[in-house]
């Protein structure tokens, strides 16, 4: 694959899904809004729906499965995701067809469009949740949107990537004095919930080296969090640590609804 293409659809807490490929075959990356708003925005991006072969699943959860039955029987794309994440999903999702579904490893690499996918665990509070590191030519790409902390594995993947999706959901502070209940609020900051914006930007200022071009703060809370203080804490935690990044790198917040439009990997 010579020339491959990122594109936002939605990330956030209310629908998570990302697309990657080229003008001859691509993938999308969780189906958390409905089908027919997906087909909308690959569309209003010159992506035709019959190019898209497959659609990897992260978990079970509403806002990355919501548009998947329907992607799968109407538009017949398959899903793929693990054994046990399939079961979840034929257990949770209304009218899944079992076929649909198709089972890949966990850590180890598979073919489809043209890329190499591998899927490795990550710790979030369904059954069980994958992030995905990608190959496609010489780029690698790492998309992680749900996870309390970042595990030595996770860790691994998302050091060695160009292009990096990453989870950004809360503002501590924002969490700590917003209206949640104290059960939920305890859920979203626990090693299983999802990353705070400290937790994201420290890792970043770690793992941070010249191969990495592009970075994508995703999976951001409607109530909890803004693009403004993401990109703040972010900034502000590497000038702390004497982080410096390179011309060529570019920072961006993914949209809670609003498409990025075509980005291209490089
Ligand atoms: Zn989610
Ligand atoms: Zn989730």
């Amino acid at each position: 694959m010579t020339e491959l293409n990122f594109c936002s659809l939605s990330s956030g807490s209310s629908g998570n899904c990302y697309y990657l490929g080229n003008s001859d075959s691509g993938i999308l990356i969780d189906a958390g809004i409905s089908a027919s708003l997906i087909r909308k925005y690959l569309n209003n991006i010159g992506i035709q729906i019959e190019t898209i072969t497959g659609i990897l699943v992260t978990h079970n959860h509403i806002d990355h499965v919501k548009g998947l039955e329907l992607l799968t029987r109407k538009d017949h794309i398959p899903a793929y995701t693990t054994r046990k994440i399939r079961q979840n999903i034929l257990g949770s999702v209304k009218k899944m067809i079992p076929d649909s579904v198709r089972t890949i490893p966990m850590l180890e690499s598979f073919r489809l469009a043209g890329l190499e996918i591998l899927a490795f665990p990550v710790c979030h509070d369904a059954p069980e949740t994958i992030g995905f590191h990608v190959c496609g030519g010489d780029r690698k790409i790492t998309i992680a949107t749900d996870l309390g902390h970042i595990s030595p594995v996770a860790a691994s993947y998302i050091r060695n990537s160009n292009f990096l999706v990453i989870e950004s959901n809360y503002d501590e502070q924002m969490l700590s004095e917003g209206s949640y209940p104290r059960f939920l609020k305890a859920r979203i900051r626990s090693d299983n919930g999802h990353l705070g914006n400290h937790q994201t930007s420290s890792f970043i200022a770690e793992i941070i080296n010249d191969d990495l071009s592009n970075i994508c703060l995703a999976h951001l809370s409607r109530n909890n969090n803004t693009p403004e203080i993401v990109l703040q804490t972010l900034h502000r935690t590497l000038a702390e640590k004497g982080v410096v990044p390179g011309d060529h790198l570019q920072i961006r917040v993914l949209d809670r609804s609003v498409p990025t439009g075509i980005i291209r990997v490089i």
